[in-house]
């Protein structure tokens, strides 16, 4: 396991929010009290290994598991949520804070990420953990979350939070509910929120209200339901309301538009605007004096896929009306470094290379669709070697000597904003593909594109089928086959645009 020492500037020291140091809080908290719930702190020190030789660390998951929690991992941000009770902890990948409801603890040392888990020092995370426990409700009366689910319980209580858009009430659950059994009503001051099929304990129900909109909530249960009933302080204009759920949560939106001026509104929209795929860039792989991989034919790998690249262009423009550029529209030589910093100067929203594939073995068939990371299989390296081969036709070489594994690692971090786009994308590509052309689906795969590296916007390269397999090669070179290929990608920018932009609407 590697381990990279990033720093990574704490994004929370922005927010309005008290700092506390405890370094003190480590020694002093008592032990005692935590002793009868259970053998959590055993468990977690199970599972801690050493991460640069100092610390005992463990992952997120592991902690989560051993305390019958839940967590929530935003791979955009690199941030987890374990929820306990009412609290919810939210830590960053390699930093120090840990944001506790309104609080920010500091631990002495950073948190480490690998390959998407976060993993949390135990020395100074235990002693959180308890301090949480004592405050949330989640340890109190000894009642543990699976004791609650013992019982049949899957309703744990509610927090009000004001936002500046309005008020969102947020129903902690233990189980994931069918949103078409959720219903609201509002009358006279107070709003009704029946949940089918939910169960509440009156001896383990918690409520945080932030105060504002909200005065009161009341649980009621009854036999099939439970009814929350929250006592308003002034009217509402129900429509305007919805429910959407989020993991263990459900969440009851109340907007209050005509508190909200009209620039705060327009500065929303027009950040939105900014992330929607308004602008492709097509980047056909190779070109000029590098010919990528050459079939028994004579067949120049460049020269399918300008081809393809042209058709794409052309349904793009034509059936979507969509802004395209393209790295090169003739064949011509362009480096692989230029090919990202002329995507981002352009302001791509979405980053296309399109290749053709090649192995020793003739009979290798098929489409794999790659997105930037560190290879996992050995076929994903050979791939990314083979493509990475063109900076042999660089003037400077040197430019790429710092691609050695680990940088790819820190690249594909610093664009992590984009990495979870990139692999939906990757996956709508080779589902399209694989529907369009009928070609054999060799499904989606991460590695160390150079080509990838740096793009600021989601990215991924296509291998479209094998130059050096008989068939396949004949595919390529036919028009009808060539214009099947622009078809299915670009069915597949039409779901993922759909997709990603009605995404950006949710709050
Ligand atoms: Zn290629």
């Amino acid at each position: 396991m590697k381990f990279i020492s990033g720093k990574v500037v704490p994004e929370i020291s922005h927010l309005n929010i008290f700092i506390i140091v405890v370094i003190a809080l480590f020694y002093i908290l008592p032990l005692s009290s935590f002793a009868q719930n259970g053998d959590w702190e055993r468990r977690i020190n199970n599972k801690a290994h050493k991460i640069d030789g100092h610390f005992n660390f463990v992952s997120l998951q592991d902690v989560a598991e051993a305390l019958n929690a839940q967590t929530y991992y935003s791979n955009k941000a690199r941030k987890a949520v374990l929820t306990l009770g009412v609290e919810r902890i939210t830590i960053t990948a390699y930093n120090p804070y840990v944001v506790i409801g309104q609080g920010v603890l500091q631990m002495p040392i950073n948190t480490q990420y690998s390959k998407g888990e976060l993993f949390v020092p135990v020395k100074f995370f235990i002693p959180i953990l308890k301090h949480v426990l004592q405050n949330s409700g989640a340890g109190n009366n000894n009642i543990s979350e699976s004791d609650l689910i013992k019982q049949g319980v899957n309703i744990t209580g509610v927090q009000v939070v004001e936002k500046t858009n309005g008020t969102l009430i947020r129903v902690n659950t233990l189980t994931k509910f069918n949103k078409s059994g959720i219903s609201t009503r509002y009358s006279r001051r107070w709003l009704y929120v029946d949940i089918l099929n939910g169960k509440v304990s009156d001896k383990y129900f918690s409520a945080k209200i932030d105060t504002g909109l909200v005065k009161r909530v009341v649980p009621v249960q009854s036999e099939q339901l439970v009814q929350l009933s929250f006592q308003l302080n002034k009217d509402i204009s129900s429509k305007d309301m919805f429910v959407t759920q989020h993991e263990n949560e459900i969440w009851i939106s109340i907007p209050t538009k005509n508190n909200l001026s009209r620039n705060i509104i327009e500065k929303l929209k027009s950040d939105k605007e900014k992330w929607k795929i308004d602008k492709i860039v097509i980047d056909p792989g190779h070109g000029g004096r590098d010919p990528g991989t050459i079939g028994r034919s004579g067949v120049y790998e460049k020269d399918i896929v300008l081809s393809i690249a042209k058709r794409l262009k052309k349904l793009l423009v034509k059936k979507l009306k969509i802004d395209v550029f393209m790295t090169r529209d003739k064949d011509k030589y362009i480096s692989l470094k230029e090919r990202t910093q002329l995507a981002n100067k352009k302001g791509g929203k979405l980053f296309i290379s399109i290749h053709a594939n090649w192995n020793r073995n003739s009979q290798v068939k098929g489409a794999t669709t790659y997105f930037l990371g560190l290879a996992k299989s050995d076929e994903a390296l050979e791939i990314a070697q083979l493509e990475n081969a063109a900076i042999k036709y660089e003037a400077d070489e040197k430019n790429y000597t710092q691609y050695n594994d680990e940088s790819i690692i820190l690249a594909t971090m610093a664009q992590n904003d984009y990495n979870k786009e990139s692999q939906d994308f990757a996956a709508v590509v080779q589902k399209a593909l694989n529907k369009n052309t009928g070609i054999n689906d060799r499904g989606i795969q991460q590695a160390g594109f150079y080509v990838l590296v740096g793009a600021s916007m989601p990215n991924v390269l296509i291998e479209t089928a094998f130059v050096s397999n008989r068939k396949e090669e004949r595919l390529l070179k036919s028009s009808s086959f060539q214009q099947k290929v622009a078809q299915a990608i670009f069915e597949s920018i039409k779901t993922f645009k759909v997709k990603y932009e009605s995404e950006l609407y949710i709050n």
